[in-house]
């Protein structure tokens, strides 16, 4: 039987790149969207190029009755889900100064709730297996601060504080859990920046890049399998050597 991996908003960017790195070694795959559009088709379409099997589920991370609804969708299919990846998250930055309510709240519950609601609703089959390998994205935002982010920061940190907490709670229980915080990702997310900026950062990092969802992914691999064995609790900086 195949192991189980869910990924949330794996539809594009970085999620999608882990559900094709799961695929690529056999895990039969579940990936949560928000929005059902031309996306999520080919990312399906790419993951069962592999010989796996695919289940989509639709939910707002946000949403607590969402992820109560796709991970029992995800049960009642698969038996069981072995790995978590929380990835799903937003940004709405601006300066504190200009930031509204919502825009500190929404992020908030996007990347922060959203990881508290949808570990929840997994980590009971994970228990009663007595085994499981939960990674939670992050960020070197999280670690470090950046202005204009206060709300993203926010949520970012406060991975890493659910992230060592949870460690501790299920480590007995033979469940893993761990955090990766990207630095400056090629994504959709930073597609936002103007080129000049972009190029100043990549310059500022040492190994003079950014990096690509595939860094990220071969990480978050590595923490699911058997050689990971002994890490948890640990935050894993994927930055280019960035926050040094
Ligand atoms: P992205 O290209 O914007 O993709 C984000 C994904 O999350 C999309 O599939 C999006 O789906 C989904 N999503 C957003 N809100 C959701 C919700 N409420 N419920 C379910 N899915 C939701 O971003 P990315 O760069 O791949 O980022 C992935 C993760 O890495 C995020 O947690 C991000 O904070 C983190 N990260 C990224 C970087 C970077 O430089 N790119 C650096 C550090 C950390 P929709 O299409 O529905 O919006």
């Amino acid at each position: 039987m195949n192991r189980v991996v869910l990924i949330t908003g794996a539809t594009r960017g970085i999620g999608k790149e882990i559900a094709l790195k799961f695929a690529q070694n056999g895990y039969d795959i579940a990936i949560n969207y928000r929005k059902e559009n031309d996306d999520l088709k080919n990312t399906k379409k790419e993951i069962e190029e592999n010989n796996v099997k695919c289940l989509a589920v639709q939910g707002d991370v946000s949403n607590f009755e969402d992820c109560e609804r796709f991970v029992k969708a995800i049960i009642a299919e698969y038996g069981k889900i072995d790995v978590l990846v929380n990835n799903a998250g937003i940004t709405k930055d601006t300066l504190l100064m200009r930031m509204k309510k919502e825009d500190f709240e929404s992020v908030i519950d996007v990347n922060l709730v959203g990881t508290f609601n949808v570990t929840k609703n997994v980590i009971s089959y994970m228990m009663k297996a007595r085994s499981g390998r939960i990674i939670n994205i992050s960020s070197v935002v999280g670690v470090a601060g950046n202005a204009g982010q206060t709300n993203y920061s926010a949520s970012k940190a406060g991975i890493i504080g659910f992230t060592k907490s949870l460690a501790k709670e299920v480590a007995s229980r033979g469940i893993l859990v761990n955090a990766v915080a990207p630095g400056f990702i090629e994504t959709q997310m930073t597609d936002v920046l103007k080129e000049d900026i972009k190029e100043e950062i990549a310059k500022s990092i040492p190994l003079r890049r950014m990096g690509s969802s595939q860094d990220v992914a071969n990480v978050v691999k590595f923490l699911a399998n058997e050689e990971s064995s002994y890490i948890t609790g640990q935050v894993i900086n994927v930055d280019g050597g960035m926050l040094m």
